[in-house]
């Protein structure tokens, strides 16, 4: 069933859905005064039944309150050492179809690509519509949000705010401290996820991050390329919390 999240919460059991939303539902998918979608406002989805069109606005009634759930029992916000664009947009895409929260792009000595401060307010909206889109495409109950880059000095003083703060790191060997960081999330546990750029991480980084409360893990024992490696900690953290939390 096709999902689009609200501007505005329903007033008198009807949600008002209009912009890019309304064209796509009349003129895209051509739905018809009653169909079902599911409505999504503050984390929370509502089976509704599009009841009319006005010019501009499709109202739409609610069927069913609070249906369905496809959020995970945890948060997690990636900090994606900043990759080359291309790479970045994919790792966005996939990262908010396993359910992540938050993104922040992070720059690290060894980040080939520098932000243009000019061009940042541009990307970050380039990047926050592939999260959208992705979003309703894998049916999430919230969009997950795009923050502007950081440096990775920028995001230390962060990190007292999680309960988790886990660096898949290359040059780690073993994977005891993996079984043990997983085995102590807990359901609404907050993570924070850093990534190497593709260049990995230079120990002084590690060394900065572990100063900050942050555990050490692996991958196994072959090197990923970033984004492999983003998608597959990702899946990791998403199968392990929906498995046992
Ligand atoms: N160029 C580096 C590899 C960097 S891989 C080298 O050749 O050594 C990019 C990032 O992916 C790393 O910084 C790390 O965060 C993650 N990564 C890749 N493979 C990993 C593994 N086996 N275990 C843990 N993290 C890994």
């Amino acid at each position: 069933m096709y999902n689009f999240f609200a501007q505005n919460g329903k007033v008198n059991g009807e949600y008002l859905i209009t912009g890019g939303d309304f064209n796509h539902i009349k003129n895209v998918l051509r739905m018809r005064e009653g169909d079902n979608l599911l409505v999504s406002f503050n984390g929370v989805s509502d089976l509704c039944r599009i009841k009319s069109f006005l010019v501009d606005t499709a109202v739409c009634e609610v069927v069913e309150e609070n249906c369905v759930s496809s959020e995970l029992p945890i948060t997690i916000h990636l900090f994606q050492g900043l990759p080359k664009a291309d790479k970045l947009e994919l790792i966005i895409q996939k990262a908010v179809e396993l359910g992540v929260n938050e993104i922040t792009p992070t720059e690290m000595h060894r980040s080939i690509v520098k932000i243009d401060a000019k061009k940042e307010d541009k990307k970050v909206l380039r990047w926050q519509a592939i999260c959208e889109s992705a979003a309703k495409q894998s049916k999430r109950n919230v969009i997950p949000k795009i923050n502007a880059p950081k440096t990775l000095k920028q995001t230390l003083n962060l990190l007292k705010d999680y309960n988790h703060v886990l660096v898949p790191y290359e040059s780690l060997y073993g994977m005891e401290p993996t079984k043990n960081s997983l085995s102590k999330i807990k359901k609404g546990d907050k993570i924070a996820l850093f990534i190497g750029p593709e260049g990995g991480f230079e120990n002084s980084e590690i060394e900065l991050l572990k100063g900050a409360g942050a555990e050490t893990i692996s991958l196994g024992k072959r090197i990923l390329r970033t984004e492999t490696a983003s998608i597959t900690a990702l899946s990791m953290l998403m199968l392990y919390a929906e498995l046992n939390i």
